[in-house]
């Protein structure tokens, strides 16, 4: 039994079934405080530990819109569950070298890989949530940040749960599912927010689909293989489907300017990842492989170019980012 799980099961017996939302938050709260999860050795790897391009196309894409809203010298860069800090690494780069000097801010609950995000990008501040961080022209960033909190199941109208069963834990109820996620609108709900007043414009990239649909889409993955929710609390990946019409209703009613979504691979492509892999590659010629095949993971429908979309929510001050046209 993994400690998560006798925790939990004694909350379970104290407090009664608990729904799928808590299960989840309290997994990952686990799982992602107690260690690093990501590479070949981990449980599954991003697109920005595929290749340095990932962070700098979207280096680019916030540098160009930066410098034609004016160049704000009070804007910050900020991330949602920067992971190791690599996007930020990356996208920073790019970020200086156009001449932005402006504050790193990342927005991560757990003490393991804020040490790591430290090392990556020394100066950087941190905060336990979203609404903590300043009022000011945002850079934002999140990439497989909204997958990873909690989403309610609803099975006809009535909220799912866990409860104890004979060795180990089961559902309460099934039938047709469909998914919910207060902690994502609120996470999107204050980014809008903080852009319509202060300005700026954020990058919400992950795996899911353009349209609220019924469906049940949490799954969890352990050492790069698909496991079984229910098992192994906390020493596992639990995600879900991000339903980005859902997130572009958020962003609307908080005021933000919201873009079309677009598949990663065409917006990748739109930026031009494939002039960035020929200088890359024509740089470091003992490298064509490698930038090759991570150019073709990043943008492929067989690799992560069709499951993972892409959206900018941006003040509408400011003007349309790269990309989305
Ligand atoms: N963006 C990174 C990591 C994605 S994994 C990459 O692309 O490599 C999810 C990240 O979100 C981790 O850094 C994790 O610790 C963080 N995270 C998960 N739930 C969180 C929460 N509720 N609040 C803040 N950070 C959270």
């Amino acid at each position: 039994m993994t400690p998560l799980e006798r925790a939990l099961r004694e909350r379970i017996q104290a407090e009664g079934p608990i729904s799928v939302e808590a299960f989840m938050e309290a997994c990952n709260a686990y799982y992602y405080a107690t260690r690093d999860p990501f590479g070949a050795d981990g449980d599954f790897t991003t697109a920005p530990e595929v290749s340095q391009m990932f962070g700098e196309m979207i280096g680019a894409a916030l540098a160009d819109a930066w410098k034609r809203a004016g160049a704000p010298s009070d804007a910050i860069y900020a991330e949602l569950g920067p992971g190791r800090g690599t996007l930020a690494a990356d996208a920073l780069r790019v970020l200086r070298s156009a001449g932005f000097a402006g504050d790193v801010h990342f927005v991560e609950t757990s003490p393991v890989l804020r040490q790591a995000q430290g090392n990556s990008v020394p100066g950087a501040r941190w905060h336990d949530t979203v609404e903590d961080l300043p009022a000011r022209p945002l850079l934002l960033v999140a990439n497989e940040f909204l997958d990873a909190l909690p989403v309610r199941q609803i099975v006809a109208g009535i909220e799912r749960r866990v409860m104890v069963a004979a060795g180990g834990f089961a559902f309460d109820r099934d039938g047709e599912i469909v998914e919910n996620s207060p902690a994502r609108d609120q996470a999107i709900s204050a980014i809008a927010t903080c852009l319509a007043h202060a300005g700026g414009m954020a990058l919400i990239i992950d795996y899911g689909h353009e349209r609220t649909a019924p469906g049940e889409t949490l799954q969890a993955v352990r050492g790069h293989r698909f496991a079984s929710v229910l098992e192994q609390a906390g020493e596992q990946d639990l995600t879900a489907h991000v339903d980005f019409e859902a997130v572009a209703r958020a962003a609307r009613e908080a005021g933000a300017a919201v873009t079309p979504v677009f598949a990663q691979g065409e917006w990748l492509i739109r930026l031009g990842i494939e002039a960035r892999a020929q200088a890359l590659s024509r740089a470091n010629p003992e490298r064509v492989q490698e930038v090759g095949s991570a150019l073709k993971r990043l943008t492929s429908a067989d690799g992560m170019g069709a499951h993972f979309k892409v959206v900018a929510l941006h003040s509408r001050e400011w003007p349309a980012p790269a990309g989305f046209a």
